[in-house]
């Protein structure tokens, strides 16, 4: 990893009873885009606020470019944020809102002229710095948001849900368009979330958090194609979960059907197991196709959901118990109602052995 220039250690926080945070540690690289994924009340936003400075730590220390930060005051940090609301002031033009950090700063007139016109160039507000907040659209205003939080070059960008209020096209765009600034820029981007999606586009490392604490850390692609739980597997990629008990034969049965599996380490005869198939390593199967090492199920064809360039074919394998496929093209064997049968490699379903 390059140089670090984040490092959160053993960090814990509390609120009454609540363990927002627990005992966490991470280290983020110069150039690194990261992401810190997890569902809602995961800790996600006091993690980022600990790290900004908003919120003290009850055990732990946070070190911003080899120095110990951990009770200095948002401000000495050299770090920019970015909120989910955007949190304009409505009464002054865009120039006046992005100015706001070197304006708390004191900075030189100079500065703050420079600095303005490098960072609309960047985020492409040209030519707009003396609109008010009202007269722009949704992701205008974002970018304003972002341009606040970049105009004193910080050390480190925090962003907290910044795409979350804004329609579905328009994120997608902004999601590229932040994943540009970054890559432009070099410095690191801790970027929050709850759509792993998002996280998935945008990120080269994520943290997925789950009760406090982080239950996967590494490369997008290490925790998409081997989470390491159930609850990785769940929330990262869009997975079938199938469940059953490991026979003899190395195999489950799910709706009286038999299906081949790859044992987890430690897992026995008997035990209970829970799989996790990505839809899009599920294919419909047809007697050209090889064989060995599949998993197999059959099923009704009950629906297809057009996605753009890929479908999800929606297979019902008994009353209520479906099976997701997603591929792209047209699928010949793809009629409603048909009786198919699909398959998979069975080293690429993810299996755990189940807790409950
Ligand atoms: P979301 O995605 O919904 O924002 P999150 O993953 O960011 O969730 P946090 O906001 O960090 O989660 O909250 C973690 C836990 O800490 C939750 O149970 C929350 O209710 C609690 N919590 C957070 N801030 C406070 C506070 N100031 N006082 C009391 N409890 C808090």
């Amino acid at each position: 990893m390059a140089e670090t220039v984040l490092k959160i250690e053993n960090v814990s926080k509390r609120f009454g009873d609540v363990e927002a945070v627990r005992n966490l540690s991470i280290e983020i690289g110069q150039t690194e885009f990261f992401a810190l994924l997890g569902p809602s009340g995961s800790g996600k936003t006091t993690l980022l606020r600990i790290i900004a400075g908003l919120e003290t730590p009850d055990t732990g220390a946070v070190i911003i470019g080899g120095q110990d930060m951990t009770r200095q005051p948002p401000y000495n940090r050299g770090l920019g944020m970015v909120f989910q609301d955007f949190l304009l002031f409505p009464h002054r033009t865009v120039a006046e809102n992005i100015l706001f950090p070197l304006k708390m700063q004191k900075a030189p007139v100079e500065t703050q002229r420079e600095q303005l016109n490098w960072v609309t160039n960047l985020v492409h507000l040209d030519g707009l710095e003396e609109r008010y907040p009202y007269q722009l659209s949704g992701g205008q205003k974002q970018r304003v948001a972002l341009a606040r939080g970049l105009v004193a070059r910080p050390a480190l960008l925090l962003l907290d849900e910044p795409l979350a209020n804004l329609d579905r096209e328009l994120r997608k765009e902004m999601e590229v368009e932040v994943r540009q600034y970054q890559l432009e820029l070099e410095i690191p981007f801790v970027y929050i979330t709850h759509n792993q999606e998002e996280a998935l586009t945008m990120c080269d490392r994520m943290a997925v958090m789950n009760h406090g604490q982080i239950e996967q850390i590494g490369p997008k692609l290490e925790l998409y194609s081997h989470p390491v739980s159930p609850f990785v597997a769940s929330f990262v990629g869009s997975a079938n979960r199938l469940a059953g008990v490991l026979t003899e034969n190395n195999s489950i049965f799910w709706c009286d059907q038999e299906i081949s599996v790859s044992v987890p380490q430690g897992a026995r005869a008997g035990d209970s197991l829970e799989l996790y198939i990505k839809s899009e390593r599920i294919e419909f199967h047809n007697p050209e196709m090889a064989h060995e090492n599949r998993a197999f199920l059959r099923g009704i064809l009950v629906d297809v959901i057009f996605k753009g360039q890929y479908s999800d074919y929606l297979v019902e394998i008994a009353p209520d118990k479906i099976v997701v496929v997603s591929a792209a093209g047209e699928q010949p064997l793809a009629q409603r109602q048909a009786e198919v049968q699909i398959s998979w490699p069975i080293a690429s379903c993810d299996c755990f052995l189940s807790n409950t």
